[in-house]
């Protein structure tokens, strides 16, 4: 055996971190929390630069999301990686920071919480006693096979490696409705912005792609496409590659996955270079650490958002966090229609996302945090930007250490309880009144 603790938090994501981290800051005497590669963060790290979510689009935002979520940006902030993006591409205000420093933030902050980390140690198995109940884990490592002893879990994988390893159901993405898309983001230095801007900037891009795609002189994907300023003068980031119809979870075709997105990579530097103003001497510097996969395995919980959840702005009575993010479905061509498809909640308003989405059904001494937490795939295509995910672990790892205190099961946990703690360290339950400040300075005024 490697390690006992109260709880075992398997994914270092932003669901994971912060679920570690809550766990702790609400009474949890030992946390351990599992990661695969060499660094915490998952998608926030290996492959984007802005969090999503904390802002509700449209005329009138309303910060929605609070508490440890927001620590991590003041951490940012401190060290001078933080700004906010303009409402431009249609999922509301953005908040971009630097994901190299965000690694180190997230460490700080799990260090300072007192969560033990266990990098480059994968998940491979599971123990169950006589009556099924999951007592531990056992993890891969260069050393060989080791377990690990826990009395509470949360799984935060994204893929619900866990649950899938337990025998919790779930629904695959691609069962139903055309699975979302893959995306390799890569960065760019030597961008003359400047001169993009001058040339027409978006528009001109996309008439760009559009014609380049038209005409066949450059293989892109897709017409449309995004590309933004980064924290480093003269890069840019971009979320343009699309890999379709990939089960992610069959390493075979995933593998395949990578290949093709970093050759589509390429194609787009050639296509930038040659037809876009100011990308004359753009270079790539890096691609995401993986191919990025927006959705894998999906968990039935004690309750499933739905589509009409979030377009119908529900409450529910356990709500645990907000969300006013529009259902961004990526789609493959095979799903018809447009390349991404739109829809949101109306009149800028927040729907509430419930604790039993985050318990999976049936269960008690089980979480699910994230984006394989249980909703239908168009309510996951809204509520899986990193500021819900970020929100999701804070309630997860709050409910495990309430259960612990309270000697309960995950369905048991009193919720008047786990809100009024949420609410006491900072998470918003409410739609705010106050209209967020979203101008590119002004993270530091709505937390005034
Ligand atoms: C291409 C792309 C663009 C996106 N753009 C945005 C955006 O701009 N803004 C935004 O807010 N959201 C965006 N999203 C959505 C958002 O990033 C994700 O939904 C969110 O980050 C998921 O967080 P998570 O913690 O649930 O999972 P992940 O970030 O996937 O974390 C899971 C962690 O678990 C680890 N893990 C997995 N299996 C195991 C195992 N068996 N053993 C040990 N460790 C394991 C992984 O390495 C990883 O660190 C995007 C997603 C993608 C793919």
């Amino acid at each position: 055996m490697h390690a006992t603790a109260d709880v075992l938090v398997v994914g270092a994501g932003s669901a994971g971190c912060c679920a570690a981290i809550a766990a702790r800051e609400a009474g949890a005497e030992s946390v351990v929390l599992l990661e695969r590669y060499g660094f915490p963060g998952g998608t926030s790290t290996q492959m984007l630069d802005t969090f999503y979510g904390f802002f509700t689009p449209g005329e009138a935002p309303r910060k929605v999301v609070g508490g440890l979520p927001d620590r991590v940006i003041d951490a940012l902030d401190a060290a001078g990686a933080v700004f906010l993006r303009p409402n431009t591409y249609g999922a509301g205000t953005g908040v971009n920071y630097n994901p190299e420093r965000l690694k180190l933030v997230w460490d700080e902050l799990l260090a300072a919480a007192g969560v033990r980390v266990l990098l480059h140690a994968t998940l491979v198995g599971v123990d169950e006693d006589e009556s099924g109940r999951l007592s531990g884990a056992v993890i891969w490592t260069k050393q060989g096979f080791r377990r690990i002893v826990a009395r509470r879990f949360i799984d935060a994988s994204g893929d619900a490696d866990l649950c899938h390893l337990a025998g919790v159901p779930y629904e695959r993405a691609g069962e139903h409705e055309p699975a979302q898309t893959l995306t390799t983001t890569f960065r760019l230095s030597n961008v003359d912005l400047g001169a993009y801007e001058r040339a027409g900037g978006k528009k001109l891009l996309m008439q760009a792609m559009a014609t380049a795609v038209e005409r066949g002189t450059h293989a892109l994907p897709r017409k449309s496409g995004s590309l933004h300023a980064m924290n480093a003068a003269g890069c840019v980031s971009t979320v343009a590659v699309r890999v379709a119809d990939v089960d992610a979870t069959d390493f075979e075709q995933l593998g395949e996955a990578e290949r093709e997105g970093r050759r589509q990579a390429f194609v787009y530097e050639r296509f930038l270079r040659e037809c876009v103003p100011g990308f004359g001497e753009a270079n790539i510097i890096g691609l995401s650490h993986q191919i990025g996969v927006r959705e894998t395995r999906r968990v039935f919980g004690e309750y499933r958002l739905t589509r009409e959840d979030c377009l119908g702005v529900a409450r529910f009575d356990d709500r645990v966090l907000l969300c006013g993010a529009p259902i961004e479905d990526h789609r493959p061509a095979s799903g018809g229609g447009e390349e991404t498809a739109w829809a949101y909640v109306p009149g800028g308003a927040a729907y509430d996302v419930p604790y039993r989405t985050l318990v999976p059904r049936g269960r008690d001494e089980m979480w699910v945090a994230g984006r394989c937490f249980s909703a239908t795939h168009d309510a996951h295509a809204s509520c899986r930007s990193m500021a819900q995910t970020m929100a999701m672990g804070q309630a997860a790892g709050t409910a495990v250490a309430l259960s612990l205190r309270q000697h309960c099961g995950a369905r048991e946990v009193p919720v008047a309880n786990l809100q009024s703690a949420l609410r006491s360290r900072g998470a918003v339950l409410e739609m705010p009144v106050q209209r967020a400040r979203t101008g590119r300075d002004d993270w530091r005024r709505n937390r005034e």
